[in-house]
């Protein structure tokens, strides 16, 4: 019995998944915990197709099976999310882990999603008789719950050239090495005309899905940074209400209180 497959094309993979039952297997970090001999496996670590970092002219096109040290290594890639995967366990883990894995998995811990969060990143699914481009906020459906069908692959991350220069990125563990985040936090400004033109916010391992709040940030769009420490406490007060941490070995408490006080870091090294 024939319990994994290799493909060397992402046709190949497409025909394998549209007619085996088979889990797709990137890095295998994730899906090593817990082994089982009865699941046959779709490799995807020789699908050349999902192993390239290019650009086009709007966007860098981020193949779902680069590992998070293809990541840090390419200079296409913007220095908040190289920071991130480089966060991200030890060598071992970065040099097979992949972004594709690390979305796939579904977790609000998932460090490289917390950037493709905060970077509005569209996803490219594909399966052999479709394709779909989707923003990252509507890829997850709750905790480990992704709206990805059997039949599917994620391709590429397709992430924005620009705006990503002026970046705020904390990821708080219980160690400082080797660490799974408790909080994580990042967030961009961006000022043009000595107006705020951008910001964009995203906490991770706080509620069952990454949150990202465009409708909350842009109370700050538009206002010069004195403007924008008028609305400063509405503006947190309306991050006060939406952010509803979940209880687990941590506290909610603890976890609401970080992501507060992060916030706060984040305006505060912005002027505001
Ligand atoms: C010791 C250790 C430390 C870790 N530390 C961190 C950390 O600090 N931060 C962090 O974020 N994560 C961490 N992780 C988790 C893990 O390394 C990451 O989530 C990694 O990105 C998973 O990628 P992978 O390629 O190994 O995924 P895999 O294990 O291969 O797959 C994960 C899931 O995604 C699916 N999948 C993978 N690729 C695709 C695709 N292209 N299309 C469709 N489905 C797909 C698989 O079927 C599976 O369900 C750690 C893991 C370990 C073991």
């Amino acid at each position: 019995m024939v319990n994994k497959y290799l493909p060397t094309s992402l046709t190949k993979a497409l025909d394998i998944l549209a007619t085996e039952v088979v889990t797709p297997y990137a890095g295998g970090t994730d899906l090593m915990i817990k082994p089982d001999e009865n699941v046959k496996y779709l490799f995807l670590n020789k699908v050349t197709e999902m192993k390239n970092i290019v650009e086009d002219d709007k966007y860098i096109r981020i193949g779902a099976a680069c590992s998070f040290t293809d990541i840090i290594e390419n200079k296409l890639i913007p220095s908040i999310l190289k920071e991130a995967s480089a966060e991200i366990a030890a060598p071992a883990i970065r040099n097979l882990g992949t972004v594709g894995g690390n979305i796939c998995n579904g977790s609000a811990k998932a460090d490289s999603a917390l950037i493709f969060f905060l970077a509005n990143c569209k996803l490219r699914l594909v399966s052999n008789n479709s394709e779909r481009v989707i923003p990252i906020t509507e890829f997850y459906l709750g905790k480990k719950k992704t709206c990805i069908h059997s039949d599917e692959l994620l391709v590429e991350i397709l992430m924005s050239k620009t705006g990503l220069n002026n970046y705020y990125y904390k990821k708080v563990g219980a160690r400082n090495a080797l660490a799974i985040a408790r909080v994580s936090f990042a967030g961009v400004l961006n000022v043009e005309n000595g107006k705020i033109s951008n910001c964009s916010t995203a906490f991770g391992a706080v509620s069952d899905i990454i949150i990202r709040r465009a409708d909350i940030d842009v109370m700050l769009v538009g206002k010069t940074i004195e403007e924008a420490k008028i609305v400063k406490e509405d503006y947190f007060k309306k991050y006060d209400q939406a952010i509803l941490p979940i209880k687990g070995r941590i506290s909610a408490e603890y976890r609401k209180t970080v992501c507060m006080n992060l916030l706060r870091d984040f305006l505060e090294s912005n002027g505001i």
